[in-house]
């Protein structure tokens, strides 16, 4: 399969969502990097977003919240492009009444090839990482054989 390259810019726009037991890790995460995180574009699930822009005190995109469609929502705009960065911080042991958005979610993250952190320990990694403050040419599969595979749909 061959590759398209994706350019990363400086300023990353970057989705921060966390399940409710998880919030306060979040919330903890991003105001000790509070300085690293302010020059990119935020955007988050409802809930999170809100309890972020207070702690924080900048913009955040707020989104629906998660159990409403904000998953689907962040998924959607991976594949367009306009997310590039994702900071999901998901329950392990907590069952979800929108489970099958959570598994969207983490598959588009996956498809289109862009960095995700699902704990803090990854998310202060990627956060760290010199990649960050540059560009970056991500490597995204062309899917061509996908898009014109032959269907026969008549008889
Ligand atoms: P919330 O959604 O930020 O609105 O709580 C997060 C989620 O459960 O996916």
């Amino acid at each position: 399969m061959t590759h398209k390259k994706v350019a990363m810019e400086h300023d990353k726009k970057i989705a921060l969502v966390a399940h409710d037991n998880k919030k306060h890790d979040l919330v903890e995460w991003a105001k000790f990097n509070r300085v690293l995180l302010a020059h990119h574009k935020i955007y988050a699930t409802g809930t999170t977003g809100t309890i972020l822009e207070k702690e924080l005190g900048f913009t955040v995109h707020k989104l629906q919240s998660g159990p409403l469609g904000g998953d689907l929502q962040i998924g959607a705009k991976i594949t367009e492009g306009s997310i590039d960065f994702l900071i999901f911080f998901w329950d392990p042991l907590e069952p979800q009444p929108h489970d099958p958005d959570v598994k969207a979610l983490l598959r588009m993250a996956v498809v289109w090839n862009i960095p995700i952190a699902c704990n803090r320990a990854s998310a202060d990694f990627m956060i760290s990482s010199p990649l960050m403050d540059g560009e970056y040419d991500r490597l995204v599969p062309d899917y061509e054989d996908i898009r014109s595979r032959k269907i026969v749909a008549t008889e």
